[in-house]
């Protein structure tokens, strides 16, 4: 049985993560998600609400688990027993990051592998930095997440703008 982590900030999930989701379930038997909870930065949901968003954006897909994690992507991957890291590659800016994440994950832990999906060419362009610039300044989102997605960032940036 192959087992595979796809690590992540997810703040929020895209069309583009969900893409690589599914064409991960297509290769491996399961395929964990691991919702990084970074102490350092200050995301727009917390680490609770962004494995309830993906839990629910995955619902259909059995192989799929949800699971926050915080630390190093190789020890997270260990502790699922998982000997493959799914990385989503969008374009040659994410290579370089990517190339050197993978090599430094091999030198800590040699048991874990890094696999990279190519993004879809209709999401080539998506990051959850951009969705959450554009719904700050209340553009149309509905292209970019899906629909309970979008609710959930407009009711979360309404209570941001009235503390
Ligand atoms: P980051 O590592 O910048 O915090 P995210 O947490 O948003 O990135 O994304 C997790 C993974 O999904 C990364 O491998 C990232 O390259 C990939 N990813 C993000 N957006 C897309 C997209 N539109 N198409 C394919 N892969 C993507």
């Amino acid at each position: 049985m192959t087992k595979a982590v796809y690590p992540g900030s997810f703040d929020p999930v895209t069309f583009g993560h969900l893409d690589v989701i599914m064409r991960a379930t297509e290769i491996f038997d399961e395929v964990i998600i691991g919702v990084l909870h970074n102490s350092t930065k200050t995301p727009l949901f917390s680490v609770e609400e962004r494995v309830n968003i993906l839990k629910k954006a995955t619902e259909g897909m059995p192989q799929v688990t949800v699971l926050p994690f915080s630390g190093l992507s190789v020890d997270f991957a260990k502790a699922c027993n998982a000997k493959v890291i799914v990385r989503g590659l969008r374009a040659i800016t994410d290579f370089e990051y990517e190339l050197q994440m993978a090599q430094t994950n091999r030198e800590l832990e040699s048991g874990v592998d890094t696999t990279f999906l190519i993004t879809s060419l209709q999401y080539a362009y998506l990051s959850s930095t951009t969705v959450k610039e554009v719904a700050e300044f209340g553009g149309n989102i509905s292209k970019f997440v899906p629909e309970f997605v979008a609710k959930e960032m407009q009711k979360k940036l309404r209570e941001k703008r009235e503390c």
